[in-house]
């Protein structure tokens, strides 16, 4: 009987983890499971409200730690995973994705001698100014049991010199969440409530520092709206670091075709991410959900850490130079829709393997 430990920490981790504790849960009698979150993200519409929807229970250690500088978070984190280890002295810890939570857990875990998993190992930007960049190479660096999710992460940590035996190709687990949830998605009235028509309407996301944290992104953002909104609803579910500095920054638009809310819940915003016309963002989880979809996604980053989803996907990595952009967009819209298809092993069955990789090697 082998005692696992997994890790959420923030919205993007709780669809990754969701099936994962599922699939142990059909062993009972090979693995016991306990759930830890740390509250890096904590209000209802960031966090409960995926407990609820993603069918988790409550987590059994809660570390309540909240926002803070990453040193602080951070340190905070490492703090609070280590009672919580010594308490449950686990067999494994399984983290995942590229948050402050997955590199904290992770380092408490190995310098107690626990073996330590990643979930959605190998992916690289190569572009060390990212935060998640940095949390992806040390975590990677110091686990036991890397599960990649696209062939660009195999490559990645043969080159950093990953024995072969620790590497797992398992595929998508956020994916598995979506294949599970899409029935659902395609009954619910959300663009109803929203206001929007399915396959009429232009989504947007925007979270990471790099855009949001400067004015300039805030300027292109208007001048985005004024050009599209003319013949499209926009609708902006919007993270609470781009609200907070839309305001800092004095940049809120007040426009009758830009819909913005609270960020939406899962069952919302994939309902909202399936009939979209085209998918603006800057996020990663996003990129891999639009391809699986089929949707046309337009990302406004320098680089990807998912090339899969420009390569085989409906992904076009446009920069964020708001020119490059609005040429992407203008092209899509123009009927130059790129066709994509579905990366390998993105076929719901990815934590499964993440549960075959770790009891039965
Ligand atoms: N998501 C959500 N509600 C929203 C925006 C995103 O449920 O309003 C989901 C999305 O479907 C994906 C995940 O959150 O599963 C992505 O998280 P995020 O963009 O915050 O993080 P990243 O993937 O960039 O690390």
């Amino acid at each position: 009987m082998k005692k696992i430990l997994l890790v959420v920490g923030a919205r993007p981790n709780f669809m990754k983890v969701a099936p994962v504790y599922k699939e142990f849960k059909k062993h009972p009698d090979k693995a016991e499971v306990r759930l830890c979150h740390t509250g890096q993200h904590y209000d209802v519409k960031m966090s409960d409200v995926f407990f609820q929807q993603l069918g988790i229970p409550e987590p059994d250690f809660y570390l309540g730690v909240g926002s803070a500088s990453h040193a602080v978070q951070t340190a905070n984190i490492m703090t609070e995973f280590e009672k919580v280890c010594l308490e449950m002295q686990p067999d494994v810890v399984l983290v995942a994705g590229d948050v402050n939570s997955t590199i904290a857990c992770g380092l408490v875990a190995v310098k107690l001698h626990i073996k330590l998993g990643h979930i959605e190992a190998g992916l690289r930007s190569f572009d060390r100014t990212m935060p998640e960049e940095i949390n992806r190479l040390l975590t990677d660096a110091i686990s036991d049991y890397l599960f990649v999710t696209e062939k660009s992460g195999l490559e990645n940590l043969k080159n950093e010199g990953v024995p072969d035996e620790k590497i797992i190709f398992t595929g998508n687990c956020m994916i598995d969440t979506l294949v599970n949830f899409l029935p659902k998605v395609e009954e619910s009235d959300t663009s109803d409530r929203l206001g929007v028509k399915p396959g009429e309407y232009i989504l947007l996301t925007f979270h990471r520092p790099a855009n949001v944290d400067t004015a300039e992104f805030f300027v292109n953002l208007r001048d985005f709206v004024a050009k599209y909104g003319r013949n499209h609803k926009i609708l902006f579910p919007i993270h609470p670091r781009t609200r907070a500095n839309m305001k800092n920054f004095g940049a809120e638009i007040d426009d009758e075709n830009l819909i913005m809310t609270e960020p939406l819940s899962y069952l919302d915003f994939l309902h909202v991410m399936r009939y979209a016309k085209v998918v603006v963002t800057d996020s990663g989880g996003v990129q891999e959900e639009t391809t699986y979809l089929g949707v046309p996604c337009i990302t406004v980053r320098d680089n990807t850490e998912r090339p899969i989803t420009v390569e085989v996907g409906t992904n076009i990595l446009a920069g964020t130079d708001f020119r490059n952009v609005f040429a992407a967009l203008d092209d899509l819209l123009a009927g130059n829709v790129k066709k994509g298809a579905i990366p390998d092993l993105w076929d719901g069955q990815a934590a499964s393997r993440v549960v075959d990789g770790l009891l039965n090697r």
